[in-house]
């Protein structure tokens, strides 16, 4: 159990189509708690694999912000079945700090994944937990929310996004 550094955006990795699990091994289960660690240390209500650097088609969700007193849920190879409906509010993303932009998403989505048990399962999710399973599954095809911005609000961001992602590739050109 590990809290690790949630990379950021700049960080090629956050860019790369993630890998398919074939088996649920150690390293996955203690992949899925680190998540959810790093998740509930960060404050945030979803977090993807490629966030820590591991490009695996796994995310986690915090259900508790929908549905009190849910454990996080954590999806392993996850498939959009259904989006529909329209939804148009303030979204950001760990890899982004202290960012948030108006995003228009489905308002009501069904996926379906692998638990960690091994068993499949589906759920619904309606505003933000619709939001949190198109963003999360975004990532695993290497999509950051900011690539489904407007044209205009992407161009006012521009300035503060180029910032970020010349600091990270700084921190990664140090770092080796
Ligand atoms: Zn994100």
């Amino acid at each position: 159990m590990a809290v690790r550094p949630i990379r950021m955006y700049g960080d090629p990795v956050l860019r790369e189509m993630c890998q398919p699990v074939t088996e649920i091994t150690p390293e996955i289960e203690t992949l899925v708690v680190d998540l959810i660690d790093t998740m509930r240390d960060a404050q945030g209500i979803g977090l993807a694999a490629p966030q820590i650097g591991v490009p695996v088609r796994i995310f986690v969700i915090d259900l508790s912000a929908t549905d009190a007193g849910e454990e996080p849920l954590a999806f392993i190879n996850p498939e959009i079945l259904r989006a529909d409906g329209e939804q148009n509010g303030d979204e950001g993303c760990l890899s982004f700090p202290d960012y948030f932009d108006k995003i228009v998403r489905c308002d009501r989505v069904t996926a379906e994944a692998t638990g960690i048990d091994g068993h499949g399962f589906e759920v619904e999710g309606m505003g933000i937990m619709a939001r949190a399973l198109l963003h999360e599954t975004d990532h695993l095809n290497g999509v950051l929310f900011i690539d489904r911005m407007s044209k205009f609000r992407l161009r006012l961001a521009q300035g503060r996004l180029r910032k970020l992602k010349r600091s990270t590739e700084e921190d990664l050109g140090e770092n080796g």
